[in-house]
């Protein structure tokens, strides 16, 4: 359920993304993940008497050496950490959560829709509830699969992603004023890329931390994962693309990648591309009614389906873009004798 696939990072030169201070007082800590986008970035905010962190990126031994060695260059010791923001619940934003708050007692910010999810999958009962993905998978044509970290020995997990506690963490609302360290951020909920997505808005001087919302050259992967998610991810993404296309920001600070000014082009292209995506599927159900998972062999290149995680994440992404169209009454649904769901153009 993160974001790495099925789009591939691709910069111009091949260089990946580098720790740096973006303005003054305000880093972008990037350390390597063990997916295909293979960087996440972590924001660190820096005030007189103390520091907060937006996302936590992993615990993989890669990851920590290099968030040891920006607190070296830094000076930045735990124990000031004040606050930690956690964006959404994907284990690339999470994953030192647990581990720093209880070395800090920081305070951890979240929004509710995904700290439910937060819990639920990385607090030990995700093996009950993947057995439920994976029927609403089997539904759409896709074969059981694994997760990569129901696959992984459970103690290697704990270092890798460790999160605090239900009662450590405070809940984040849409519009919320947040103060961190005598300035105000503006809590802006996305939901689209995860339910309870959040950015943040510096009024002051536009700085926008986009989290996984809005980020450079790649699309953030829209999908519909469970039966117990919002029913229609891409409605709320567009919706929530709109949402902060107006938004005075001086600078955007992606989750994933190098910050970048121009917010409306981004916003442009990234739905221009759903735009496409959605009329791709209309052609081919004019050809004939199909599932979820023939479309996805149609629409991805096979090289990007190599593993479990990456074709169900683009099966998600798939069914994203049919339950949109259904919701828009373009296509509908017609269940087979064997259980599996096939999409087709509406009469
Ligand atoms: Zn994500
Ligand atoms: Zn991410």
């Amino acid at each position: 359920m993160q974001q790495t696939f099925p789009e591939q990072p691709h910069s111009n030169d091949g260089t990946l993304p580098v720790t740096r201070e973006i303005v003054s007082d305000l880093w972008k800590i990037c350390v390597p993940i063990p997916f295909p986008l293979k960087t996440v970035n972590m924001y660190a905010l820096i005030g007189k008497n103390g520091w907060v962190l937006i996302d936590t990126g992993m615990g993989n031994p890669d990851a920590r050496a290099a968030f040891e060695h920006w607190q070296h260059q830094s000076g930045l010791q735990t124990e000031t950490l004040q606050a930690i923001i956690l964006t959404h619940h994907h284990p690339d934003h999470v994953g030192l959560s647990g581990e720093l708050h209880a070395q800090s007692g920081a305070t951890v910010y979240m929004h509710p829709l995904d700290e439910i999810n937060l819990q639920i999958i990385w607090s030990g009962t995700m093996p009950r509830r993947f057995e439920r993905v994976s029927r609403f998978f089997q539904q759409h044509g896709l074969p059981p699969t694994t997760l990569w970290y129901n696959q992984t020995n459970q103690e290697a997990l704990r270092r890798i992603i460790n999160v605090p506690p239900h009662e450590a963490i405070l809940p984040l609302e849409d519009g919320q004023v947040l103060n961190l360290l005598g300035e105000n951020y503006r809590i802006i909920w996305t939901p689209g890329h995860a339910d309870g997505q959040i950015c943040l808005f510096r009024e002051r001087d536009g700085i926008f931390l986009a989290a996984d919302h809005v980020l450079p050259r790649i699309t953030p992967n829209i999908g519909l994962y469970s039966d117990l998610d919002r029913p229609n991810p891409l409605d709320d993404y567009l919706t929530s693309l709109r949402k902060v296309a107006t938004l005075p920001a001086s600078i955007v600070l992606p989750g994933h990648g190098e910050p970048f000014s121009d917010l409306v082009e981004r916003v442009t292209e990234i739905t221009a591309h759903h735009q496409e995506r959605l009329q791709q599927i209309l052609d081919l159900l004019a050809q004939e009614p199909q599932h979820a998972n023939q479309l996805t062999n149609q629409l991805f290149r096979q090289r990007t389906l190599q593993n479990d995680e990456a074709r169900r994440m683009a099966v998600a992404e798939v069914l994203a873009h049919l339950e949109y169209l259904r919701f828009q009454k373009k296509v509908e649904q017609h269940p087979t004798k064997d259980g599996t769901i096939l999409y087709a153009i509406a009469p």
